[in-house]
């Protein structure tokens, strides 16, 4: 071990650290095998102290540290190629939760689900929501500023912080975890860390919103004929009972190939040109349902949409979300194919999906089309895959990529929505970002982290 590492071990103590292969290894791989690497040390702090002296440590070693959560991250960013790995699993303390602010301040190592269950024992909601709960950790949703199902109704990571506690990329502790709801003190500094992928700092803890818990949630799905009917049934069902909280997309080759692949998936509605898939909460103890039917047989005689059912009881909801969640899945065994996580204007959506559409066909014949997602958010995840049959290697995967993201940009939109840039997504990055954005992006990167210390292949 070289001087660095063995500094290192000698500040982490041996539940700090690991170095062999078995110890490593599930750190070294994405789940769905896409990203593998290497390190020569993995760290695991359980203090923002030691935090700091890691950091200290490896600046002045001149080596670069991949920060690591819950490894849940689907564009490569937390995978180390050589650099030091660090876990932030240990830093898994729930440091207070607080009614009366409705905050509530959890360590960066804490998975989501945990944050939740802390919140739902005081009564009240920590409202962000996503697959990967069970694992994603509130330093790694902080650090890719994570979307997930509730944005309609509750907004981004971004929206739900109150502050950060965060080790800067030379060892000083920036304390911000303060619990106020205004604070006009000069620059929002907690926000430079939140979406930055680890590249300006580690997240040590965070203090969080939280919400009154609503008393009653119902899920519908309905049937609808086309992106436009989705969109005014969108705007039906908020306004007319302000208690929307999810408004999902499901294109018919999402169902399909989901229904397929998938075991124990049902379509609710077989043949329907697109399902979406609606949730409501609200904080008073009755009269939701009452309100969802009205607007759904409004909807309904509108002609926004062609069916819908609403769910009697928790497992069909819960089944509902599961077609829903499993579309990811259900498409992976298809065969060739790229995929997207691209945003634009709510309004917009009918515009992409149509244009997408069209020029895919004329680029590719017989290319399929999984289009799903955060429809009430303009945020669509968008996969093109191989024609049925054809040769994998033939598929022009870059070219497809590329027509989807010009799309998207074209209408005011953003290549990745939710998921982040890493390192999977720098090329598109750099050809569809606003170049005084980067250049923006590149002097607060060189202000606080010159010699690229932190995550230095992600993002920029
Ligand atoms: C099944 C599934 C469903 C998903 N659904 C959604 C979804 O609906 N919406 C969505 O937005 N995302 C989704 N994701 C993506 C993923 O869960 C999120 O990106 C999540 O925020 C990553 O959290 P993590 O703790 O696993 O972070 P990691 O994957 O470990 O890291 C992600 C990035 O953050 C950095 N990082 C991690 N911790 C810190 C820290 N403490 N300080 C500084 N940098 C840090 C890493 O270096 C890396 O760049 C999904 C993933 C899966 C597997």
């Amino acid at each position: 071990m070289s001087d660095l590492y063995e500094k290192l071990a000698a500040r982490l103590g041996p539940k700090g650290f690991a170095t062999k292969a078995d110890a490593l290894a599930p750190h070294l791989v994405e789940w769905r095998g896409r990203y593998s690497g290497h390190t020569p040390f993995l760290a695991m702090p359980s203090s923002t102290e030691e935090v700091a002296d890691v950091v200290r440590m490896c600046a002045a070693a001149g080596a670069a540290i991949t920060p690591q959560g819950g490894n849940t991250g689907l564009v490569g960013g937390q995978i180390p190629d050589g650099e030091v790995l660090l876990s932030m699993k240990r830093m898994n303390r729930i440091r207070s939760v607080d009614p009366l602010d409705d905050a509530l301040i959890a360590e960066a190592g804490v998975v989501l689900t945990s944050v939740q269950d802390a919140a739902a024992q005081a009564g009240r909601l920590f409202p962000l929501s996503l697959a990967s709960q069970g694992s994603a950790t509130i330093g790694g949703l902080l650090s890719t500023n994570a979307g997930g199902v509730h944005v309609v109704r509750y907004g981004m990571m971004r929206d739900l912080v109150l502050g950060v506690e965060a080790v800067l990329a030379d060892g000083r502790i920036l304390e911000g975890l303060k619990t106020l709801r205004k604070d006009n003190t000069g620059y929002d500094l907690k926000q430079l860390f939140i979406g930055a992928e680890g590249t300006l700092g580690i997240i040590t803890a965070a203090s969080l919103k939280l919400f009154p818990r609503p008393a009653e949630h119902l899920v519908a799905v309905c049937a609808v004929e086309s992106p436009d009917h989705a969109l005014k049934l969108l705007h039906r069902a908020k306004a007319g009972t302000g208690a929307l909280a999810a408004f999902e997309l499901m294109n018919r080759m999402s169902v399909d190939v989901t229904v397929k692949n998938v075991a124990g998936m049902r379509d609710p509605f077989q043949g329907a040109p697109f399902l979406t898939l609606l949730e409501f909460e609200s904080a008073a103890p009755s009269g939701l349902r009452a309100a969802v039917e009205g607007v759904l047989a409004e909807g309904i005689s509108a002609g926004d949409a062609q069916d819908a059912v609403i769910a009697e009881n928790e497992t069909q909801a819960r089944a509902f979300w599961a077609l829903r969640e499993n579309i990811s899945a259900g498409h992976r065994p298809e065969g060739a194919q790229v995929n997207h996580d691209i945003s634009v204007p709510v309004s917009a959506v009918p515009r992409f999906l149509a244009s997408g559409e069209s020029a895919i066909a004329a680029a590719c014949p017989g290319a399929r089309i999984v289009a799903f997602g955060h429809m009430g958010d303009g945020n669509i995840h968008y996969s093109v895959m191989q024609p049925l049959g054809a040769d994998p290697a033939a598929f022009p995967g870059d070219a497809l990529s590329d027509l989807v993201n010009r799309i998207a940009v074209d209408l005011g939109g953003s290549i990745s929505a939710e998921h982040g840039i890493g390192v999977s997504r720098r090329d598109d990055f750099a050809r569809f970002k606003d170049p005084q954005a980067i250049a923006v992006m590149r002097a607060l990167k060189t202000a606080l982290d010159p010699n690229r210390v932190m995550n230095p292949r992600a993002l920029i």
